[in-house]
């Protein structure tokens, strides 16, 4: 049986994602089926599938759905994949890249928000997630190469490392600007050279770290 959260959700997937031109079918299935309501707090869950970012305590948010679906969809997944994700925040991101990707490794360098989402995609059975607390502006040596990196935090520039742990022919997408709003880029690893493209305006929390913003305070 269909509950409201379903409706809900597959509502948002009509008005927010195929209205504006998101295609991949994997991606809209796969938005159609991650529980965007159990990564907001419960007081939150009626807006879960509104057309906006909430917010997930420690002064950050889940970013609005069709955010998600576009940078999801401009890495262009076909499920065999090694993803890196900066900036895990409630994990709803994560649970996208995992339904559509091999393996997902993400990064978040707050503690509390990384063993919450940690909590929650492993009771929601995604197997496939592996999540770290970090300053993720370093990207996961040890991991490395990648086949898709998202960023889900605006960076002052491209993190070097980020791009040096892409694969070739990889491509990554990141929000790049000042700290209240930035500019959505791909970059892409050929065997030419680095690619980079911009994609449309956007507004992130910032990328706090060696690599992007000092601290939030600072
Ligand atoms: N993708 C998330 C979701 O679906 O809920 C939203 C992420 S929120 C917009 C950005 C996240 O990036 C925050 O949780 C923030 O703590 C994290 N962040 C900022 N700088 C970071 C860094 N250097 N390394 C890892 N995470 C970082």
């Amino acid at each position: 049986m269909v509950n409201d959260y379903e409706r809900a959700r597959l509502r948002m997937v009509d008005e927010q994602l195929v209205a504006r031109g998101i295609k991949d079918p994997r991606v809209l299935s796969a938005m159609g089926r991650v529980p965007r309501h159990l990564f907001v707090e419960e007081a939150l869950r009626d807006r879960a599938y509104g057309d906006h970012a909430l917010p997930i305590g420690e002064r950050q948010t889940i970013s609005q759905p069709y955010m998600v679906a576009l940078m999801t969809e401009s890495l262009a997944l076909k499920g065999s994949e090694r993803v890196l994700e900066i900036g895990t925040g409630s994990g709803y991101q994560t649970a996208v890249l995992a339904e559509l990707a091999a393996r997902v490794y993400s990064i978040e360098r707050i503690a509390g928000l990384a063993d919450r989402a940690r909590r929650l995609i492993a009771s929601l059975d995604y197997r496939n997630v592996t999540i770290k607390v970090f300053d993720g502006t370093y990207g996961w040596k040890e991991q490395a190469p990648f086949d898709a990196i998202l960023v889900t935090a605006g960076s002052p520039d491209v993190p070097a490392p980020l791009t040096e742990q892409l694969k070739e022919g990889g491509r990554m997408i990141i929000p790049v600007g000042d700290r209240t709003t930035q500019i959505l880029k791909k970059v892409t690893r050929t065997a030419a050279g680095i690619e980079v493209s911009s994609m449309t305006g956007c507004v992130f929390v910032p990328l706090i770290g060696g690599h992007g913003w000092l601290a939030e305070d600072a």
